[in-house]
């Protein structure tokens, strides 16, 4: 059975499990308040002071006011609402830069504003992930209506200047969006220090519930709804609010708020652990992404000769559950965008693998795979056709 054997996640970025505490505060709103927060009634007006407390408490972590916040269903609808509702309220300018490295909610929603006559520019980076500010200054002109570039990267962890971008995008009245979908709950968020005009994040990353979010636009930012309908958000996005999951949100950030620099460092630890201990049994690897500047939970690594499918499927057997940069598209392997944008070769992109630890994980979790993985990897070697050894 599934559950004989310790299964070990190791997939965090990709998603996180809720937090106990969290869904013991969701619980009530799915039955005993479970009114429209539209209705008059003393049952709507408590799911109503639930959705406006959650929204405090979301406020107070990304230091903004709430009426500056808009719930969604989660990063991929902020992305959307945070570029499309940006270009859609404004005529004159046509030009949208972004980054190489964005995640596909911004990457394909950007090749989609392209077919509606808009210009993208895709700001390249170094080869730790860094967005090259030399080339968005002289990019950014009278015609840009937004630069979108995300607070840190999913697949390798590296964080982005955003204040050194913010700065760069206002100097010509350009709007200032960023997926921070990695960041938010994980490191200190300060709007105003970063220049951020428009800010994308989601529960389900940082221990809350899946299908719900945020986009923060800070005051003055136009921006045109996508949905219409109801009067909820403040006309900005219509359709009965997910009470229980704007309650989990609003939890999620609040542990967040008093948990953060401790389990910051906690689960630093441990990954440095595991990276040392896979630089010690396993040969020829390379890490990417920012060696320090980087999430603390992230460890993107490169195993030479072999595919991270590969890897992948082999831990999967040991109930080890990590993630590999590249995506199984119509049968063919393609190489992660992030990895060849940052000038990893194509042989290391497609072995590449992704452990990203969180709040749940424990040193016994990075003892088993350090344990397994050096056999795995062996193993691959010895029947990998690229491999001398
Ligand atoms: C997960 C993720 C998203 C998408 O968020 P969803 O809530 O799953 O739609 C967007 N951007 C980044 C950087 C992410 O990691």
């Amino acid at each position: 059975m599934e559950h004989k054997k310790k299964s070990v996640y190791l997939d965090n970025n990709a998603t996180t499990p809720a937090d106990p505490r969290v869904i013991e505060k969701m619980l009530p709103y799915f039955h005993e308040t479970s009114a429209n927060p539209s209705s008059i009634h003393g049952a709507g007006r408590r799911a109503r002071d639930a959705v406006e407390e959650a929204r405090e408490k979301l406020s107070r972590l990304v230091h903004c006011r709430t009426d500056e916040t808009y719930f969604t269903s989660g990063g991929t609808e902020s992305d959307n609402m945070g570029i499309k509702g940006a270009a859609f309220a404004q005529s004159e300018r046509t030009k949208i830069i972004t980054s190489a490295i964005e995640h596909h909610a911004v990457l394909t929603t950007c090749d989609y504003m392209k077919k509606h006559g808009y210009e993208i520019v895709k700001a390249p980076v170094d080869e730790y992930g860094i967005v090259d500010l030399n080339f968005l200054s002289r990019a950014v002109d009278d015609k840009t209506l937004l630069v979108s570039i995300m607070h840190a990267n999913n697949e390798v962890g590296t964080i982005e200047p955003l204040k050194d971008i913010g700065e760069i995008a206002h100097r010509h009245g350009a709007i200032f969006h960023s997926d921070a979908v990695q960041t938010v709950g994980k490191i200190p968020i300060d709007m105003d220090a970063l220049q951020v005009d428009m800010l994308s994040l989601s529960g389900h990353k940082f221990y809350g519930p899946k299908g719900v979010g945020a986009l923060v636009v800070r005051r003055g930012t136009r921006f045109d709804p996508l949905h219409h309908g109801g009067h909820h958000e403040r006309n900005k996005r219509a359709g009965t609010e997910n009470v229980p999951g704007i309650v989990g949100l609003g939890a999620a950030c609040e542990i967040s708020m008093t948990e953060m620099n401790t389990e910051e460092k906690s689960i630093r630890e441990l990954r440095d652990s595991l990276w040392i201990g896979i630089n010690k049994e396993i040969g020829e690897v390379q890490l990417n992404g920012h060696p320090e500047n980087r999430l603390a939970g992230t460890l993107n690594i490169s195993v030479k000769y072999i595919e991270g499918e590969s890897m992948l499927l082999n831990l999967d057997m040991h109930g080890i559950y990590a993630s590999s940069g590249s995506a199984c598209t119509s049968g063919s392997l393609e190489a992660s965008h992030v990895l060849l944008a940052m000038g990893v070769p194509h042989d290391l992109a497609h072995g590449s693998l992704r452990f990203s630890m969180g709040r749940f994980n424990t040193k016994r979790d990075i003892d088993h795979v350090i344990e397994v993985f050096p056999g795995i990897v062996k193993k691959l070697r010895a029947i990998s056709p690229l491999c001398k050894n």
